[in-house]
């Protein structure tokens, strides 16, 4: 009897998972959600229920109104929605009553549009404490979003200090595309960048996030393109296997099916509600 060296696989058997996520569901969105859709990339888009429809000023530098109630289902139907606060308040300094408004009324307001459970959340401003983690517990939030990038494509630790990648402007950005595509790696591998979609016209960089997509698409035979959600209901599913204490057998409790490399790099699939045999033998 000895050690199992199982090494995590997405679906399909990639070892590679690539997902984005974008605040504040401004109406550039529109333009990116059309971005995404071409290249069949997904990503999470993290909406304040109470300013749907909100109108910029004309004076304001940029516009960055917001895409009305009545469009949210259909505009983000191929993607994720997930929550960010009702009016994109700072809960960490609120107190609870308040900052637990914000998040409740935001999830009920936006899974009432969506007709879908919302799992993720991204924190305004990136700010975040502890009792704020326990706030999206309870709430029935799965995980949340951080504005700290790693810069690097391990698999987070954990899911309400979701750490993405990088920005869309971070200067490492083609840099890091270009490693996450061509090295070889046993580890799955997570590149996960976020951002806003006004950025884009304030910047005047479209091109950039194109650029991006289409490299990561066009080089995609290995990764698995998918939300937020997704990746960590995944994860999650995966956490829940059950081992025999002779390494011989594996049960998967959960609704999804999981790929794993054997220590003989051989492919098995974890059937969802079964118990599988794995023929190698424990080294
Ligand atoms: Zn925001």
């Amino acid at each position: 009897m000895g050690k199992r060296f199982d090494i995590l696989l997405f679906p399909q058997g990639k070892n590679k998972a690539f997902t984005l996520s974008y605040d504040d569901g401004v109406y550039q969105d529109r333009r990116l959600v059309e971005l995404f859709d071409r290249y069949h990339v997904k990503c999470t888009f993290n909406l304040n229920g109470g300013a749907l429809g909100y109108k910029s000023p004309a004076e304001a530098p940029v516009d960055v109104s917001k895409i009305p109630a009545e469009e949210i289902r259909e505009q983000y139907r191929n993607h994720e929605v997930g929550g960010h606060a009702l009016y994109h308040s700072d809960i960490s300094s609120l107190g609870s009553p308040y900052a637990m408004h914000e998040i409740l009324e935001d999830k009920r307001i936006l899974e009432g549009l969506t007709g879908g459970i919302l799992k993720m959340f991204a924190y305004p401003f990136g700010l975040f404490n502890s009792e704020v983690k326990e706030m999206l517990k309870t709430a029935g939030y799965l995980g949340a979003r951080t504005v700290r990038s790693t810069h690097s494509f391990e698999l987070p630790k954990d899911p309400y200090e979701l750490d993405p990648t990088c920005h869309h402007n971070d200067e490492k950005l083609f840099e890091l595309a270009e490693k996450f595509v061509t090295e070889k790696t046993l580890r799955p591998s997570l590149f996960y960048v976020w951002g806003h979609a006004y950025e884009f016209d304030r910047n005047d960089n479209w091109d950039r996030i194109e650029k991006l997509v289409r490299y990561i698409s066009e080089n995609g035979q290995d990764i698995w393109f998918a939300t937020n959600g997704e990746i960590l209901d995944y994860i999650s599913a995966a956490h829940l296997l059950q081992y025999s204490v002779d390494g011989t057998m594996i049960h998967n409790p959960s609704a999804t099916d999981i790929e794993i490399m054997t220590a003989f790099g051989r492919r098995e699939t974890l059937k969802a509600g079964t118990t599988t045999r794995i023929g190698d033998t424990p080294l």
